[in-house]
């Protein structure tokens, strides 16, 4: 029974992946994530059924338009798989508890940011603003840590990632403070600080990666959404093992 609910919640995630990955580009564009339908962006033919089967689709079409044959990209199956696998692994890890809940919505979050970050370099307000209040609640109903370490942890978040910026001159997206007050909420003050850490790790190894792979001379920026996401999920389940290491160490 464990592992129908598994598979049912497996699902689940890859539905909302997809439907994620349209969130996370139209919202920025300030279109509505319901109409139009949704339709090849090169030769603007409506997606039918057989479109849309999560991954699915991307596998049997090899990564192509049906008509146009213009490439699509492997961000969106992975971002699906990616709900997908962490929606699973949340309920594996949780159980259906209000924690669960908590978990699958600050995944949503994330999923969502990653796929704005990605296609724009932006990681929009108003995704922002509408998971605030749900993580908020979802805090109350569900607390790990003392109430005030959330509205710490918020506090932290956002203030440190607001001098970055400052030093930085610019260094640090407006998104990225603003969702570090989302993730203090839902971290608390240890495990933000942790994830901010742990993400910079992570942009370190990508940044150098990204450098190798490209042609010399392309210096697109490379977003920091993704690795912040990468981090607040490992710092979400794995946090107190990590810190427990870390202190076992001295
Ligand atoms: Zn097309």
């Amino acid at each position: 029974m464990e592992m129908a609910y598994t598979i049912l919640v497996f699902v689940f995630g890859l539905v909302f992946g997809s439907f994620f990955n349209v969130v996370g580009l139209r919202v920025p564009l300030k279109e509505s994530i319901v109409k139009p339908p949704s339709h090849c962006t090169s030769c603007q033919r409506q997606l039918t059924a057989i479109d849309l089967v999560p991954v699915l689709s991307y596998v049997f079409l090899a990564g192509k338009c049906r008509s146009c044959g213009q490439k699509i990209s492997w961000i969106y199956p992975l971002m699906e798989l990616l709900t997908g696998v962490l929606f699973a692994f949340s309920y594996w890890q949780l159980g259906f508890s209000e924690e669960f809940v908590v978990a699958i919505v600050f995944i949503s979050l994330l999923v969502i940011l990653v796929v704005s970050d990605i296609a724009y370099m932006l990681i929009p307000d108003k995704v922002l603003l509408f998971f605030l209040p749900l993580l908020a609640i979802g805090r109350v109903l569900s607390p790990v840590t003392p109430w005030w370490d959330s509205i710490v942890g918020a506090v932290v978040g956002f203030g440190i990632l607001y001098c970055i910026a400052v030093v930085s001159r610019g260094g640090m997206g407006g998104g990225d403070i603003k969702l570090f007050f989302l993730l203090g909420l839902v971290l608390g003050t240890i495990n933000t600080l942790l994830t901010l850490f742990v993400a910079a790790v992570i942009g370190m190894v990508v940044g150098i990666f990204v450098l190798k792979v490209r042609q010399q001379g392309r210096k697109t920026p490379i977003p920091f959404g993704p690795s912040i996401a990468l981090a607040a999920v490992i710092v979400y389940f794995y946090g107190d093992v990590i810190i427990n290491w870390y202190v076992g160490l001295w």
